[in-house]
Order: C-alpha cells, then sequence, then structure tokens
C-alpha cells in the first residue's frame, strides 16, 4: 500500500519502519527542515556542545522490548537525571529526598524518623483533596509545598494550583532515602551520538522517503492507501471547532566559558524568578569535554496560534472540545491519529515508541483481514 506519514518524529518513524518492513511503501513528510521532531538533537555551531533544541530528553523505560529496539538504532550510554532546585535562597536535591528533607528543616534524621516527620507536616485536616494545592498540603504540608511545588507549578501551569487536580499527584512525592536519581526506571540512558542520527537510522529503509520543509495538505491524500497523522489533532480539521490548550516553552538561549552550574537541570522554585529551570546542555552528555557551555532559561506560557504546542493542558474545558474532536476523527476514513498531538496527551518517548509499535500491527492486522484501521488505536480519552 501507498502509505503516508505526516511528521517526522519517533511516531511517523516507528511506524514508517514497520510498515516498510511489511513492505508497503511509506513517504513521510514534515513541515519541519529537519527529522526528530521535538526529539531533535544537534551540536552547537560554536562549541559543539550536544544541544536537545527542544528542550532536554531523557530516555528512561521499563519495557524491554522498547529498550532493545533503540538499542538496535544507535549506541547509548548511561544517563541519570539529578535534578536541582534553588528556591528560598538555597540550592536542594530533587525529588525531595532525605537530603532535601534534612537540609529543608535543619535536621538529621534517619528514614523512619523523617517519615515520621513529615507524616506531622502533613496537613490531616484535608480528607478529600479537591485540587492540587490540597493534594500536595495533604501529603508534605505548607513549607515543603511553597517551597517546591507552588511557585514552579504556578510558572509552568500559568494558573493558581488550586485549578488543577489532584490527579496530578498521585502518590506521596518523597522518598525516605539519599537516592535522587529523578526516574525510577530499570533502563534510562541516552544515544550517544544525539537523538536526531537514532530516528534517521530508524527511517533508513529502501521503502521509505522522507520530506522536509513539506507541510502537509489534502491533496496529497489523493493517490494514498491511508495517512498517519501526528501533527495535532485540531489542526487536521483546520482548528475549525477551535483550538485545544497548550503550553509552549520559551528557551533563552546564553553561552558561558566552563561550567555554569554543575548539573544538567537547576529547577527554580521562587514565584519572582520569572524562568521555571535552567538546563545545561553539555551535562547531558557527561562523556563529552567541552570547554564552553551553552544553557536554555526556560519560561513557560500559554500557546498562541503560531507557537511550538509542548504541553496538553487537559482541563475541562478542552477535555470538551477534545471530545468533539476525536468524535470527528471517528468519522473521517482513511487516517489514524497518534503520537503526542495527534491524541493531545504527553507521552514519554518510550511510550510513543510502544504505541506506535502497536498503532503499526494494527494497521497491519487490519490489512490482513481487509477491515478499517480505527482513527485511533489509543484512544486519547
Ligand atoms: C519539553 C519536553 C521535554 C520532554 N522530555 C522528555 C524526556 O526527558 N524523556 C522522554 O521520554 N520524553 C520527553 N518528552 C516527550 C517527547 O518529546 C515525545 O515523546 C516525542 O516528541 C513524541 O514524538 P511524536 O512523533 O509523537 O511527536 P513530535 O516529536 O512532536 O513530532 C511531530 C512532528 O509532526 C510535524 N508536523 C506537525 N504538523 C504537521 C503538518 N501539518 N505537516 C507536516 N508536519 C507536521 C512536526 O513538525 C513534528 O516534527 C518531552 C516533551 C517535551 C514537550
Amino acid at each position: 500500500m501507498q502509505i503516508l506519514l505526516v511528521g517526522a518524529g519517533l511516531s511517523g518513524a516507528v511506524i514508517g519502519r514497520k510498515l516498510a518492513e511489511a513492505g508497503h511503501s511509506c513517504r513521510i513528510i514534515d513541515a519541519r527542515s529537519h527529522i526528530g521532531g521535538n526529539c531533535h538533537t544537534e551540536r552547537d555551531a560554536d562549541t559543539g556542545v550536544m544541544m536537545h533544541v527542544y528542550g532536554p530528553h531523557i530516555f528512561h523505560t521499563d519495557d524491554q522490548e522498547v529498550w532493545n529496539y533503540v538499542n538496535g538504532f544507535a549506541e547509548f550510554l548511561p544517563f541519570q537525571n539529578r535534578v536541582k532546585s534553588t528556591t528560598q535562597g538555597a540550592v536542594y536535591s530533587l525529588p525531595i529526598n532525605l537530603l532535601t528533607i534534612n537540609q529543608f528543616f535543619g535536621k538529621t534524621m534517619r528514614p523512619d524518623e523523617a517519615r515520621d516527620f513529615i507524616a506531622g507536616q502533613a496537613d490531616r485536616t484535608i480528607e478529600d483533596p479537591q485540587n492540587f494545592e490540597e493534594q500536595a498540603l495533604r501529603f508534605v504540608g505548607r513549607d515543603l509545598y511553597e517551597a517546591f511545588f507552588k511557585g514552579y507549578t504556578e510558572k509552568q501551569w500559568g494558573c493558581a494550583p488550586t485549578e488543577l487536580p489532584a490527579s496530578i499527584l498521585k502518590r506521596l512525592p518523597v522518598r525516605f532515602n539519599y537516592d535522587d536519581n529523578y526516574f525510577f526506571h530499570r533502563f534510562q540512558g541516552m544515544p550517544k551520538d544525539g537523538y536526531t542520527p537514532m530516528i534517521a537510522a530508524i527511517m533508513d529503509h529502501p521503502n521509505i522517503t522522507v520530506q522536509l520543509d513539506t507541510p502537509y495538505s489534502a491533496d496529497m491524500t489523493a493517490t494514498v492507501d491511508h495517512v498517519f497523522w501526528s501533527g495535532p489533532l485540531d489542526g487536521f480539521f483546520g482548528y475549525d471547532l477551535g483550538r485545544l490548550g497548550y503550553r509552549t516553552l520559551d528557551f533563552e538561549r546564553f553561552t558561558h566559558d566552563g561550567d555554569y552550574q554543575g548539573c544538567a537541570v537547576m529547577n527554580y522554585g521562587d514565584r519572582d524568578v520569572p524562568w521555571t529551570r535552567i538546563t545545561e546542555h553539555k551535562h547531558f552528555s557527561p562523556w563529552e569535554i567541552h570547554d564552553g557551555s551553552v544553557c536554555y532559561r526556560e519560561y513557560s506560557r500559554a500557546a498562541g496560534p503560531q507557537d511550538i504546542p509542548y504541553y496538553p493542558i487537559r482541563l475541562v474545558k478542552e477535555k470538551a472540545l477534545l471530545a468533539d474532536y476525536i468524535a470527528r476523527a471517528r468519522a473521517t476514513e482513511g487516517v489514524t491519529f497518534v503520537g503526542r498531538l495527534g491524541t493531545y496527551r504527553y507521552l514519554d518517548m518510550d511510550v510513543t515508541i510502544r504505541e506506535a509499535m502497536d498503532t503499526a500491527d494494527a494497521f497491519l492486522n487490519c490489512a490482513r483481514r481487509g477491515t478499517a484501521p480505527p482513527a485511533f488505536v489509543t484512544s486519547p480519552d
């Protein structure tokens, strides 16, 4: 079959590869001038530092098959994310762990003592938390909430934490040991030469052609049997029901001679510091040595029509509109909506790859049975 894949990010690449291996002819297009979608990496021309152009990306997964898959296309080196936070005039370790608690409260507690201490801090008058703030207060109490959650969340989401759902904090966000590895997953690492060569290797197949600087236009579907759409769900329909809300990020780039902050990610918890965090890109490739350094000061704000959509907002208003677009998509034949924009969800890279593999399998099964492929293999709601 002739397949059109809109978007040369991980979703388009992984689906395209599986279908190409099954003998289908795949054309992958992207409006941007590079492949890789938001995972795109490139070397800074002046310093040689490997830049995570659309924000830092750390690969982490428990999915053995996904881990084997990425290692088949790139050499991965060990990398663990160890985030720090500057707040209220001091630097602390994140996620909140025993070191953070002892430093913050000026104590020398052991795990059991800290557990009891935090239980004493927690606001137990809140029995049925109705929002993010109440949930955080119920878990960690006001002092830790204000230092590590309140200001950061206000900056990241542009609203009061009382307007966000309690479900964001599902469990106690505190560790009672000195483990400061940001992620829990078994497999964690970074592709030695960045993500873009890995995604190029995935797309390197005789049945795949890639066209950059090529925005989708409706006439492209005339000669194809099926479309996989990894662009914005509302964008496919020309935003005619309205726009799904996103947060966008502004990256203020600056350079430094030497080591600017001594770590890859420094969060800023105080509300009066306008940026959410600073990322220093050479620390994402600790096996490389560079004299110069390139950093991003990261700001979050509501996305306008011309901005890159980063984080789907998915509050009550967006969910109602999303339901309408889902109905539209389900009534549209010949298109499967995939990936973080096509399904309007935040997806880590490993989940994106898993869903892309499952989507390709579902499509191949439909092709074998002669049935119509679904609009969504993973439902956005
Ligand atoms: C700030 C940030 C940090 C992240 N950090 C991590 C991390 O540390 N670890 C992790 O596992 N995941 C991380 N992620 C998630 C990761 O970026 C996604 O999993 C991944 O990018 C999803 O791939 P995708 O192909 O679905 O979408 P994308 O990468 O967004 O690719 C979609 C592509 O479609 C193209 N496109 C859109 N519309 C059109 C059109 N009309 N015509 C042609 N082309 C079009 C776009 O140009 C884009 O290249 C992060 C995400 C963000 C926003």
